[in-house]
């Protein structure tokens, strides 16, 4: 007879699956779908079948979106906006609650649609997804309501065009569709190929709730319905999904004034230091990197464990491992279930051979998969080198790479090694030691101690290539507002550069006087060697160093040097403001002066004193905010300074207009290298003096003059500057745009204004990111 040891050894799980014949009776009856376009379906064309990656087999046929498709949609949403948007907010409100009501009444309803449609385990869409897409509409059902006090003047940005990616449908289109309900908006969204029946489902919702017709409109489709979405005459386009993808329509919307939000991919940093409760750190990974098949963009794809405890760590998670239960989603007891598509199990497959053959051991469980299905089995690819692509590139599935680090240096070094910056996960039991690092580390969310902590009431979004915008909270809502409108004033003429004198001019001028460019505090002399003449009404001022590319990537490196300026207090940055203010205060005749000569209103140089004061005063009073979300959770939102920042300035108000971008972008912690007016630098060359006479450290405000496109250009291309402000006309707009699509900075591209007004709170929420921080609390 078997001892009760025998049977505690032995005793497994029963099957426990969900009953999923009502959404197989449902999808009998409605399939197959056309789009859902002016409050009703269409009839269903070019179909082609959603599968259930659990058993391979079809679930339904859906319509492949055309142009013309989204062209309707986008129509229907263009009719529909005006009147949604001008409904109380408290009556687009009552359609958010109804909507959250709706989807809590079919929660398992839907729950199961998404198992079968994506393949994740229902205890997941049960207890995470639906409940987290419902949250997010009652949420948002908040801000509607609020939104004239909150958010005064904004204004909706008209119609949206929303893309998202297969790995939380329903989720996904929450966090798309509820801010931009809220906020007035109607839109077309696009689900993605592989799962797009959950969208298909909310759109009934829609119906059912009465949600005036063409508000929300669902196309279905792939990639080239999705380009169709981007093409088309949208107001604003919010994307999630790949990098790649989100590079591409970067491009195609930056020549256009369409507003742009890129949720993209990530491969975040799990920190392990030895004093982390190590147990816990152990069902950390297993949320972070097995949670979802792996299938999610802020996974904690890569463990940096400390060396002293790597062994005793990598063991327990091989002991865990071996504890997870990979198979039928439908059943409650499966921690796996399928992955999406074959596909996507190729690219695992392939990533995963490639971490081996590059080095790493692969650690996978012994376990049986299912027979049919697209399963992978979680492991972990244990002494990956960072130059492995298992630890560059994203997997988007089950398997996490393990690499040691000595000391919280090289930890932060290595989270950093990426071109991504999505999110970070780090265990301590060390809180100070915890936060050190989270300010340090390069990501839009930090979770101390914690894992893949979501709330609609926290903003959750990227830094570098994982994107730029927030989705969810106060930070999300403005994504969907437009801010009131600034009045643009005409820009002076831009200066003909021909006029340029040969250097063999210059040489025989003797002494060469020409001003310099300023580039980590230092005067220097262009790598060209070239000036160029600055002339008002006919007559010549002087000459102005004829800044290139070389110049710019010098000023870029003398920036980055500068991060301690980062770190500096609010109050510290203050002080360097005000000296600034005062020793500029004490040279305004000479300013003054200078204007006059050039044509300039001379009244500039006392609104650019009165400026710096006005930023020296914010520099320690643009507070962060404390969120509330989930219990016995501090969720922080801090205002981070982006780095190294480019702006090339507008031609008008050569003084006044550099300094309203150069002050707020400096007082919240940024290095700036700057492209002061074109035609008119030499006020700021002026101003090296009253840089140098007011403590403002080396390397914080460069200054390269010149031609200002070609220097924004160089600006825009480089990886090194993470955000760019460019005042100027709309084919420098673009063109900043387009060349920022490499590295996915941060752009905001304006026309010029009248700087006498142009001060506040947007223009310090522009020069600055929210890092959300997430710390669980209680023993
Ligand atoms: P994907 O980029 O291939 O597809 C995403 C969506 O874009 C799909 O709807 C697809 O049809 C559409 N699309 C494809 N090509 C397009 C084009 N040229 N123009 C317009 N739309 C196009 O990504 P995926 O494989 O569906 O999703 C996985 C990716 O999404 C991962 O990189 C993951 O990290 C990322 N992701 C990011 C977040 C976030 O919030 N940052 C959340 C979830 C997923």
């Amino acid at each position: 007879m078997p001892t009760v040891n025998d049977i505690l050894d032995s005793m497994d799980y029963g099957p426990a699956p969900e009953a999923a014949g009502e959404v197989t009776a449902w999808l009998t009856a409605r399939a197959p779908f056309g789009h859902f376009i002016d409050g009703s379906f269409t009839a269903p064309a070019d179909t082609f079948a959603t599968d259930n990656p659990a058993t391979g087999e079809a679930l339904a046929q859906v319509s492949q979106g055309s142009a013309q498709d989204v062209a309707l949609a986008v129509k229907a949403a263009r009719k529909a906006a005006p009147k949604w948007a001008g409904l109380a907010g408290h009556e687009r409100a009552k359609y958010l609650y109804a909507i959250a009501r709706h989807l809590q009444k079919r929660a398992r309803f839907l729950a199961v649609l998404e198992v079968l449609d994506n393949g994740k385990p229902i205890r997941e869409t049960r207890d995470i997804d639906v409940p987290l897409a419902i949250r997010h509409f009652y949420h948002h059902a908040g801000w509607a309501e609020l939104l004239t006090d909150e958010f005064p003047d904004h204004t909706p940005h008209g119609v949206c065009g929303q893309i998202i990616p297969w790995n939380f449908p329903l989720l996904m289109l929450a966090w798309k569709i509820a801010p931009a309900l809220a906020a007035g908006n109607t839109m077309v969204l696009k689900p993605a190929e592989y799962t797009p029946l959950t969208a298909l489902a909310f759109a009934e919702i829609c119906a059912e709730v009465g949600l005036p017709k063409g508000v929300v409109n669902i196309v279905t489709g792939d990639g080239a319905t999705g380009a169709a979405l981007v093409a088309s005459d949208v107001d604003k386009i919010a994307f999630t999904g790949s990098t790649d993808v989100g590079r591409t329509i970067r491009r195609a919307t930056a020549g256009t004034p369409k507003a742009l939000t890129l949720e993209l991919g990530g491969k975040s940093p799990f920190i392990v230091f030895p004093d982390a409760d190590l147990d816990a750190a152990v069902e950390g990974v297993v949320d972070a990197i097995w949670f979802n098949q792996g299938e999610v963009c802020c996974a904690g794809s890569r463990i940096l464990v400390s060396e002293a405890i790597a062994r005793d760590f990598t063991d327990r998670l091989r002991a865990r491992l071996g504890k997870l239960r990979v198979g039928d989603p439908l059943d409650k007891c499966t921690d796996l279930g399928a992955i999406v598509h074959p596909t996507q199990l190729t690219r695992i497959r392939d990533l995963v051979s490639a971490g081996e053959a590059a080095g790493a051991t692969l650690i996978q469980p012994e376990m049986q998969l299912p027979a049919k299905g697209c399963y992978f089995a979680p492991g972990l690819l244990v002494g990956a080198e960072p130059a492995n692509p298992a630890s560059a590139e994203e997997i988007f599935g089950p398997v996490a790479t393990v690499t040691t680090f000595r000391t919280p240096a090289e930890a932060v070094q290595l989270a950093n090694n990426t071109r991504y910056g999505l999110s970070a996960s780090i265990w301590s039991e060390n809180i100070t030691l915890a936060l050190d690092i989270a300010a340090q580390v390069k990501a839009g969310v930090v979770w101390v101690n914690c894992t893949n902590q979501f709330d609609a009431a926290a903003g959750f979004g990227g830094m570098r290539e994982s994107g730029f915008g927030r989705e969810g909270g106060r930070e999300g809502m403005a994504a969907y507002l437009r801010a009131p409108e600034v009045k643009s004033k005409p820009e002076a003429s831009a200066p003909d550069f021909k006029a340029m004198p040969s250097p063999a001019t210059l040489a025989s001028s003797g002494i060469d006087r020409t001003p310099k460019l300023y580039i980590g505090g230092k005067q220097v002399r262009p790598d060209s060697g070239h000036s160029y003449t600055i002339t008002a009404k006919g007559r010549e001022l002087g000459l102005a160093p004829l800044g290139s590319r070389k110049d710019i990537r010098n000023a870029v490196e003398a920036a980055h040097k500068a991060g301690a300026w980062g770190k500096q207090t609010g109050h510290n940055r203050a002080q360097v403001l005000y000296y600034i203010a005062e020793n500029l205060a004490a040279r305004q005749g000479e300013f003054e002066a200078r204007l006059k000569e050039a044509g300039h209103d001379a009244s500039e140089v006392a609104a650019t004193v009165a400026r710096a004061f006005y930023y020296a005063a914010w520099a320690d009073k643009f507070d962060g905010a404390v969120k509330s979300t989930q219990s016995a959770k501090i969720t922080l939102a801090m205002h981070e300074p982006w780095g190294v920042m480019g702006v090339a300035c507008p031609d008008a108000s050569p003084l006044l207009g550099f300094a309203s971008l150069v002050l707020p972008a400096i007082a919240m912690g940024n290095r700036v290298v700057a492209v002061p007016a074109q035609s008119m630098p030499l006020l700021a060359t002026d101003l090296y003096q009253v840089f140098d006479t007011s403590d403002l450290p080396g390397g914080v405000v460069n200054i390269v003059t010149g031609p200002r496109d070609d220097l924004a250009k160089t600006l825009a291309q480089h990886d090194d500057v993470a955000a760019m402000w460019y005042c100027g006309d709309a084919q420098g707009r673009e063109m900043v745009k387009g060349e920022s699509a490499g590295n996915l900075k941060a752009i905001w591209a304006f026309e010029n204004r009248d700087w006498r007004d142009a001060q506040g709170r947007e223009l310090l929420n522009r020069a600055t990111q929210i890092k959300t921080i997430w710390v669980p609390y209680g023993e």
